[in-house]
Parts: C-alpha cells; sequence; structure tokens
C-alpha cells in the first residue's frame, strides 16, 4: 500500500490505536476499535473481519468511502473527548448521512441538536425541513415546517428539496397554507373568542355608527368600522396571512399606528397601554393556539 498523509488531529494518532481508518481523500486516522466498537454495530463487525497489516504501519487498514473531513468531524462524535463544531447545513447532512450508515444511533443525537439550532432554523428552515424529512426525524421536521411559516412566501427552493419527494413538500405548502388562513381568521370580524372582556375602546363613541358586529367571548358588541381598533385588527388579519405569527415587524408597526390613534381620543387613551399589551398577549397566544392546533393535524409528534 503507498504511504499516504497523516491526520492532523492528535486525537486520532495516539499509538495505542489499534487499527487504521484511510479515507477516500487517504489521510490516515488512527483509532481504538473498542471505541467505535461500543457505539457503532457497524464498526464493531468490521474490525471483527480480520484485516491484513500495513507494512509501515503495522496496524491494520480500513479503507472507507468518506472523505478525511467527514471521517474527522463523525469521529469527533464518537469520541468521548471530541466535539466537533457544525457550522453549516451542508456538515449536519453529511454527520446523518455517515450516521445512518454507521448506526450510530446514540451519537446521531447530538447532531439531530445541531440541526435545530437557532441559526438554521431561523435563516434557513426550508433546507433543515427537508434534511430532516430525508432522515426521517419527525421532531425535527415538525419544527422545521414552523420555522418556515416565519417567512412571508413559500415560493424558496434549496438543493436539499431534490432528496425528498413531492408528497412531503405538498404537504408543507398546504400545512403553511392553512396556518395562515387560521391565523388570519383570529383578527378576523365577527369572532373574537379570545377577547374576555370589554376593553376601554370598546365603549369609543367616536364613530358613532355601530355597523360592525362582533362576538368577544361572552358578549356581541358593535363598532364603528371606521374605528381605529378594527381598522388595527382588520391589518393585523392581513399581516397574519403573510406570515401567521405575532411578531414579526409588519406587525409592531401596525400597533404603533393603532396606539397613535388611541392616544388621539379621549376615550381610548384612558389605560390604553396596559390595555394594548394585554389584548395583543390574549392574540399572540391565540394565533400560537390555532396554529399549534394545525401543526398536531400534519406533524403529529411532540
Ligand atoms: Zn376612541
Amino acid at each position: 500500500m503507498t504511504s499516504t498523509n497523516t491526520t492532523i488531529a492528535t486525537l486520532f494518532n495516539d499509538h495505542r490505536a489499534d487499527v487504521v481508518l484511510r479515507t477516500s481523500d487517504l489521510v490516515d486516522f488512527r483509532i481504538h476499535t473498542l471505541v467505535l466498537s461500543l457505539v457503532s454495530p457497524v464498526f464493531d463487525s468490521m474490525f471483527s473481519l480480520p484485516q491484513p497489516p500495513d507494512a509501515e504501519d503495522a496496524l491494520p487498514v480500513i479503507s472507507v468511502s468518506e472523505s478525511s473531513r467527514t471521517l474527522e468531524k463523525c469521529l469527533g462524535f464518537c469520541y468521548p473527548a471530541g466535539d466537533p463544531e457544525l457550522a453549516d447545513l451542508n456538515d449536519v447532512e453529511d454527520m446523518l448521512e455517515v450516521m445512518s450508515k454507521y448506526d450510530v444511533e446514540e451519537v446521531k443525537k447530538r447532531v439531530r441538536k445541531s440541526l435545530l439550532a437557532p441559526i438554521f432554523l431561523e435563516n434557513e428552515p426550508l433546507r433543515v425541513f427537508a434534511i430532516a424529512q430525508r432522515y426521517h426525524l419527525e421532531y425535527e421536521t415538525r419544527r422545521a415546517a414552523l420555522y418556515t411559516l416565519r417567512r412571508p412566501q413559500f415560493k424558496a427552493y434549496c438543493a436539499e428539496l431534490e432528496h425528498i419527494s413531492a408528497g412531503p413538500y405538498y404537504r408543507l405548502a398546504e400545512y403553511g397554507a392553512r396556518c395562515r388562513t387560521a391565523a388570519a381568521h383570529v383578527a378576523t370580524v365577527p369572532n373574537f373568542n379570545w377577547i374576555p372582556r370589554a376593553f376601554t375602546w370598546f365603549l369609543c363613541r367616536e364613530n358613532s355608527s355601530l355597523d360592525t358586529e362582533f362576538r368577544s367571548s361572552n358578549s356581541t358588541r358593535k363598532m364603528d368600522r371606521k374605528h381605529w381598533w378594527l381598522a388595527y385588527m382588520r391589518a393585523v388579519s392581513a399581516a397574519l396571512a403573510d406570515i401567521p405569527w405575532f411578531n414579526t415587524p409588519k406587525i409592531s408597526q401596525e400597533i404603533d399606528v393603532a396606539m397613535n390613534k388611541a392616544l388621539a381620543c379621549n376615550t381610548c387613551r384612558e389605560s390604553i397601554i396596559t390595555e394594548m399589551r394585554t389584548s395583543n398577549q390574549l392574540l399572540a397566544a391565540e394565533v400560537e393556539r390555532v396554529v399549534t392546533e394545525v401543526s398536531q393535524m400534519y406533524y403529529h409528534t411532540c
């Protein structure tokens, strides 16, 4: 066998190692079979086959199809002292692939955790979704699906979609549409069941045509459709139809607009700060509740 580079990582260059794993790019990793046998049945049976020793090294050499970059990270997860960093989703996907191949279920849990790192979920939810779907990770699929809702449109493409079938992608689109409809409905006349009591602005008679009827949790009320609060509800409903989540810059803007109008009215400005906060908390909770309800229909784990 030709001579090869030696690995840079001291962790895999220990003199007590008993086997060499040689990667596709000809880097040698001197490893301890006991460590890997304990975490992987595939490694275990691989090591149980008789291996010819490498002339130079005197240790048996096993060639593996992984690159040194991938193997180094994988072994880093398998070794107790290792703590490899997965800087991007390509690394995470590589690890899931190699860990499925070597059947290291326990170790894979740490990689699954990395998949749900906030930086990936918030910035690239569709990629996380496709990866989770590809490796049949139900909990991760549901989390990622939820985060795709925080993007206004569902038009993005990512290469990871090539590895999943049209079915899951279709269901994700349908799920998004249903969440958007359900969320928008929360702020749409006439059912405001999430409002438990009379807020001061319900008593405002500034515009007195009282042409709009709606229900709060225990009574029917009437307000003028031009009243700032109904205008605010319409704006929130439109924003939720786009992103079914209350904590968005768009809704913050609408809160400011509504507050300014309320502060200009003698009746409404009384307690507006606390009442608006309470009302928004109730609204946000109701949006979350209806989205969770839809989520449970589509991704029913945990
Ligand atoms: Zn008023």
